[in-house]
């Protein structure tokens, strides 16, 4: 049986959504999770797991802050989750190693170190010798290599089931195979939200079904420009050592997970909701890692699989309250950093909702933010 009535109804257990039913029923509020299959059953449950806000950003800016901020929050969230659950999210700062080998890659690589260095981040120029000294398995062929040593890794899975085991034992509660249809509204307010189980009266519901969020927000006349951008990945066991390090370039990364096995990734195609995997996209995942470890071609396939990233048209997420829907909360559109940001992302929907001030400014994200051509995805 259904629950009549919610402080906050969330629509999707994915991370964003069992992140903020985390926070808000730490606020001492009594949330609603609604999931319409099982928690972290989509992308959440299947990514590959980096912490990373360092390894592509070439400048400083507000989504760069925003994800140095979701980093800094892993390491006593990864304690607190176990004490409360019993549940390790295996956060490990095993930092990421970018090897070069032209000099085009050189220059932008130098240039990303020298500012995240005059910035005060943790960041390392290693020449060829000393990147091979550093991770042996790398390629002869590389020219150099940046270090970020303070990227991390969890497992997505697990951070998923403790953030909903934690909000469980806060007082959230979660109704899974139970979708939601439709927000009900009062003229431009929300009153409660229509559910396969009947209707749950609310006086906020929080957006954070993926890339299915546009699809929910049809029936309300409201536009929200996310969409699939589905990406494949690997897991492998390899016939001997593996790097130690996350090893990763713009076509391809290895992460070595905490059990001998590798991740190896990725893909983006814009190609619907179609999470078929295919062995085009296997084909490119290999010769990317290839080209950076050449032994893991000997390693076994141990599975494969693919899953769908909440893509904005500008790659930002969209967070704040919805301008023409009283009580509507956007939190979605993280595309290829909701492991990372989806911690944050809790905590600034619970601020939100608190009305207490955001401690990161949200503009940037607000969801109202004119879009370039939803059309022009990048390929
Ligand atoms: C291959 C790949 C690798 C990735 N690697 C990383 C990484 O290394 N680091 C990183 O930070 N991010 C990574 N990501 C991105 C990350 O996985 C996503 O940004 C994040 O999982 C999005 O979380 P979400 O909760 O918004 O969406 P989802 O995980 O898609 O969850 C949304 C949930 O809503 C449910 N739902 C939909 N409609 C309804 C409805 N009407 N009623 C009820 N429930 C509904 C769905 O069933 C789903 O469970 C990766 C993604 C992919 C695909």
């Amino acid at each position: 049986m259904l629950q009549k009535s919610a402080d906050v109804v969330i629509v999707g257990g994915g991370v964003i959504g069992c992140a903020t039913a985390f926070w808000l029923a730490k606020a001492g509020l009594r949330p609603l999770v609604l999931e319409r299959d099982q928690l972290g059953c989509e992308a959440s449950g299947e990514a590959a797991g980096m912490l990373a806000p360092q390894s592509e950003a070439d400048q400083a800016g507000p989504f760069f802050e925003l994800c140095l901020a979701g980093r800094s929050l892993f390491a006593a969230l990864a304690e607190e989750l176990k004490a409360t659950t019993g549940i390790d999210i295996e956060h490990r700062q095993i930092g990421i190693l970018i090897p070069f080998f032209r000099h085009s890659d050189q220059k932008v690589l130098l240039a990303r170190a020298k500012w995240q260095g005059e910035r005060g981040l943790a960041v390392e120029t290693l020449d060829r010798r000393e990147a091979i000294a550093a991770e042996s398995l790398l390629s002869e062929k590389i020219e150099g290599a940046v270090s970020f040593p303070e990227e991390a890794h969890v497992n997505s899975r697990t951070l998923v089931m403790a953030l909903a085991a934690a909000a469980r034992r806060h007082g959230a509660t979660f109704a899974t195979g139970c979708p939601a249809a439709a927000v009900i509204r009062d003229r431009s307010k929300v009153t409660g939200i229509r559910t396969s189980a009947g209707p749950v009266s609310t006086p906020t519901v929080v957006l954070a079904a993926g890339p299915w969020s546009g699809v929910f927000a049809e029936a309300l006349d409201v536009q929200i420009p996310v969409s699939p951008a589905k990406g494949e990945l690997l897991l492998v066991a390899p016939e001997g050592r593996l790097p130690r390090r996350i090893v990763y370039s713009k076509h391809a990364y290895l992460i070595p997970t905490p059990r001998g096995e590798a991740i190896l990734g990725t893909t983006m195609e814009f190609v619907g909701y179609d999470k078929r995997q295919t062995l085009a996209a296997m084909r490119t995942i290999l010769t990317g890692v290839s080209a950076l470890v050449p032994t893991i071609g000997r390693a076994s396939l141990l599975r494969a699989w693919a899953g769908l990233r909440p893509f904005t048209p500008d790659e930002l997420p969209l967070l704040g309250h919805c301008p023409s829907l009283e009580g509507l909360i956007l939190a979605t559109g993280h595309h290829r950093n909701g492991i990372l940001l989806g911690p944050l992302t809790g905590r600034l929907v619970q601020e939100l909702i608190l009305g207490a001030p955001s401690s990161i400014p949200l503009k940037p994200f607000r969801p109202e933010r004119p879009m370039p051509n939803s059309l022009d995805t990048p390929s």
